[in-house]
């Protein structure tokens, strides 16, 4: 078994993927989905994009080679002394990988020669996260990838190099400190060793993350199957600790005296009185397979409301759709948006949305997560947009996420998310399979042939059924509202 560069970025995502993608079965694993196409897709392009702009600089492709050819290929090549080498193969032990960059140095001697090489990463994305302008931390799954090069580079010459980089989606070129995920990455290594050569196997945890994994349906199956905690909402990882004291069921969690788990030995970390006790009810729930809705909300009495939904693609930074269903207290309902046909009309985009926000009068927006405040307030501050615009939309905002479905009740789900929500009130997408990943595929389809009208209907017809399922939730509570009196 070879150990990739690939499983140390999954193992950042999830142990049980690594394990499984070397073990699984494969009849049960499921097909690439739409937005992951996309992503290797606009990682291949920037990667092409990045080695057209070097212009002249000369470097050898080594890309359409398969890996045993590639990597005796590299080997001359390093030997030779190539300046830059694109798509190399390098190989020691179990340990394999094809960086998309290996720059000769010369700042030090390994014993290829008076020179050494540096393995460099092309990402479709940004290496530092900032906040605020400040660099706040280097991703790990970049990170991660580019120490496990550097480890086996430190085989084939001789010689660790001292820097570490990655190029941007800006071909800008980051540096991180290696040093400083040195010892995560040293446990993350020899975990995925364990992983791949079947010496651990892991379990799943069910999350958001599995949502674009090819193994969700198996996973689903073994949670469901096993009445694992990871079934439960916001369990994830910490059921792990929950196994060790012998909560290793829903059952068990649902029959649990939470007394008994405050403390030690039985304690379980960063779980309180009311934490615990929080799990207990979901797990009866979860029991019961029927949701549970618990007094104490209530709805803003206004002229209309508006069921607001955000479209957006981090991959591009661009937010490209804000539709909305205008429910006014007498007459019918209408869906409107505002859509950007191209990155480039964003701004105008927002400018007509913020209008229609200054002109709304009596309205409260129902949205389901705090995403369209923090995507508003990055595109006032973009495109310098009226800020009182701004706070008046926060003063009417409900999100029926946080305030209503996480504070007033429980689901037998292990997510709280709308799709999730609103079937279990009976709600159903036109679409056959609708997200938001897959709303992002569908848009950049468009862009590269937008005289393809039907896509855009696809991704409004899902747009509006999301504002749609809102609706579907909100009016269950309101009848349980009015069934509680
Ligand atoms: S579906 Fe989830 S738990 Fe299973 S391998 Fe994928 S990411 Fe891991």
């Amino acid at each position: 078994m070879t150990i990739t560069a690939q499983d140390l970025y999954n193992y950042t995502k999830c142990a049980h993927r690594v394990y499984l993608d070397a073990h699984g079965d494969p009849a049960e694993r499921g097909d690439a989905s739409a937005f992951v196409q996309l992503l290797w897709e606009m990682g291949l392009q920037t990667e092409r994009e990045y080695m057209c702009a070097l212009g002249k600089i000369p470097y050898v492709d080594l890309q359409p080679l398969p890996m045993d050819e590639a990597r005796a290929r590299t080997s001359m090549l390093m030997a030779e002394g190539a300046e830059l080498i694109f798509q190399g193969a390098i190989k020691a032990g179990d340990r394999a990988g094809r960086p998309d960059l290996l720059v000769k140095c010369d700042d030090a001697r390994s014993d290829l020669g008076e020179y050494y090489y540096e393995p460099i990463d092309i990402k479709a994305g940004r290496g530092w996260e900032q906040r605020g302008g400040k660099k706040i931390r280097f991703k790990p799954h970049y990170a991660f990838q580019i120490l496990f090069y550097r480890e086996i580079l430190k085989h084939i010459q001789g010689y660790l190099p001292p820097t570490a980089h990655i190029i941007n989606v800006d071909h800008e070129l980051e540096e991180f400190e290696p040093e400083a995920f040195s010892d995560q990455f040293q446990l993350a290594l020899r975990e995925v060793e364990r992983l791949v050569m079947g010496r651990e196997t892991s379990e799943p945890v069910l999350g958001s993350v599995c949502h674009q994994c090819h193994w969700f349906a198996r996973c689903r199956r073994w949670v469901e199957g096993t009445n694992d905690p990871s079934g439960l909402y916001f369990v994830g990882r910490v059921k792990f600790d929950l196994k060790k004291v012998g909560l290793k069921t829903i059952n068990n969690i649902a029959a649990m005296k939470v007394g008994d788990y405050l403390n030690e030995p039985n304690k379980i970390p960063r779980m309180d009185e009311t934490s615990l006790a929080r799990m207990k009810r979901r797990a009866q729930v979860m029991l019961r397979a029927e949701p549970q809705i618990r007094p104490g909300f209530s709805f803003p009495e206004t002229q209309r409301e508006v069921y607001f939904d955000i479209e957006d693609d981090p991959t591009r930074d661009l937010t490209y759709l804000f539709g909305f269903i205008v429910h006014e207290r007498s007459g019918p309902d209408s869906f409107r948006y505002f859509i950007a046909r191209s990155p480039q009309e964003e701004e105008r985009t927002i400018e007509e949305f913020w209008q229609f926000l200054a002109e709304i009068g009596d309205a409260v927006f129902y949205v389901y997560s705090p995403k369209e405040r923090t995507t508003l307030r990055r595109l006032m501050e973009r495109y310098k947009l009226d800020p009182e615009v701004f706070e008046q939309y926060m003063e009417r905002e409900y999100d029926l996420y946080g305030d209503l479905v996480v504070k007033y009740s429980d689901w037998p789900t292990y997510s709280y998310g709308i799709k999730q929500i609103a079937r279990l009130v009976g709600f159903r997408w036109r679409d056959p399979d609708p997200s938001g990943a897959n709303s992002i595929a569908w848009y950049n389809e468009y862009l590269q042939n937008s005289a393809r009208e039907e896509i855009l209907e696809r991704i409004l017809a899902y747009n509006e059924d999301d504002c749609r399922a809102m609706i579907a939730v909100k009016d269950y509570f309101q009848l349980h509202a009015e069934k509680m009196l």
